[in-house]
């Protein structure tokens, strides 16, 4: 592909911090994490903890919560499946609830009609980048004591009222994996207001050590109280996780400048709309990428038009291919059937993921546009 969907931005900066964790004596908790941490929690304006992956934060947040079977956690229907097995895992229920047609993010207003006094957790994903409108689901949540979990896996830089998401709820989690908005192979940030959850989420992902490698006073004894887990984050992968911070901010402007010009140069095509993802002044998106959702007279061709853009060198993606409720794993329970999501089927069914990231440029997103335009266009005849 001449454009790639995503592609990691990794440099001489990069190389060089990973080298100097190499001929040093230390490849996990050590100075890379601390400085990685403390970035990112600058950066965001909260606390942060380094985990391995965004999953493995968000499944943190649930075992620190406490949920057991019987339990029953709201989760979006459109989304990653990572969002449900969290929930899944711990033997609680995801309840799925449908997203809104012109954005893809749930709403307070659909929540609460799904909610029974089983519920014990709200799970939001900021979908495509674009904040959830959280005041009313935190007022849902605060006057039903619900815990606020959200999904920022595509969501660094985002804001809602100003404050960055993963903020807003009581957790939050993002995703360091290679095509979201800064990489470090793999790995995932877990972020609060509270530092009482971050100190217990730091337990939770070092095995349920009572003190931390740096709190010992006599070296490798520990006692355990909890049952935590290995989801730990190596030295190697935060020194990369610094370097990207740095470029973080340049990053995002490159995003929101591809994003602009692409719409720009979509938006009169009447065969397609194109989903809001870029915010307003109160959401400030992250421009994750910009998706289109084909007019339901074409969405049956949506195979070959992806195929026409491709073959024109332009790459895509689809986010998300199938409802999760509706997936394999999840139609087994009777209460996930496709009339109870149309909003979220239509937008897997019908819509492209084009590339706005910061490896293009406004210049690239003329070709990006003409390919999809012309794929209509063969479409047609
Ligand atoms: C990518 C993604 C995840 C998974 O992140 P990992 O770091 O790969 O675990 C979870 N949720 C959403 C919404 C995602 O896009």
């Amino acid at each position: 592909m001449k454009i790639p969907f995503g592609r990691p931005i990794l440099g001489e900066a990069e190389r060089a911090a990973v080298l100097k964790v190499m001929a040093g004596p230390q490849l996990v908790h050590g100075p890379a994490a601390k400085q990685f941490e403390a970035d990112f929690g600058s950066y965001t304006g909260g606390h942060a903890t380094s985990v391995s992956s965004c999953t493995t934060g968000l499944h943190l947040a649930y075992v620190h919560l406490g949920i057991v079977p019987g339990d029953e956690v709201i989760v979006p229907a459109q989304t990653h499946v990572a969002t449900a097995h969290v929930v899944a895992h711990t033997g609680a229920t995801p309840v799925f609830v449908d997203c809104d047609p012109e954005t893809g993010n749930i709403s307070a207003a659909r929540i609460a009609k799904v909610l029974t006094p089983r519920t014990k957790a709200i799970s939001v994903v900021h979908y495509l980048g674009l904040p959830v409108d959280m005041a009313p689901i935190m007022e849902l949540a605060r006057s039903r004591n619900l815990f606020v979990v959200e999904d920022a896996a595509l969501s660094l830089g985002a804001t809602y009222n100003g404050v960055h998401t993963g903020l807003i709820g009581d957790a939050g989690c993002f995703s360091f994996y290679p095509v979201k908005h800064i990489t470090t192979s793999e790995g995932g940030m877990f972020v609060s207001r509270h530092q009482d959850i971050i100190s217990r989420i730091e337990k939770l992902k070092s095995f349920g050590y009572d003190k931390q490698v740096g709190e010992r006073t006599v070296p490798g004894h520990y006692d355990v109280n909890l049952l935590g887990y290995n989801y730990r984050l190596s030295e190697i992968a935060c020194a990369i996780g610094v370097e990207q911070m740095k470029k973080l901010p340049r990053f995002l402007e490159q995003r929101a400048q591809n994003y602009a010009a692409l719409k720009a140069a979509l938006v009169d095509v009447a065969e397609l709309r194109i989903l809001a993802s870029d915010g307003d002044a109160v959401r400030k998106g992250s421009h994750y990428c910009l998706a289109i959702v084909l007019a339901d007279r074409i969405a049956s061709k949506r195979r070959e038009i992806i195929g026409s853009i491709n073959g024109k060198g332009v790459g895509t993606s689809i986010y998300y291919p199938v409802p999760v409720p509706l997936t394999a794993l999840y139609k087994n329970d009777l209460a996930n059937v496709p009339e109870a999501f149309p909003n979220a089927l239509r937008i897997s069914q019908q819509s492209i993921a084009l590339p706005v990231g910061p490896h293009l440029n406004p210049d690239d997103m003329k070709t990006v546009a003409q390919a999809v335009k012309a794929a209509i266009l063969e479409c047609r005849s």
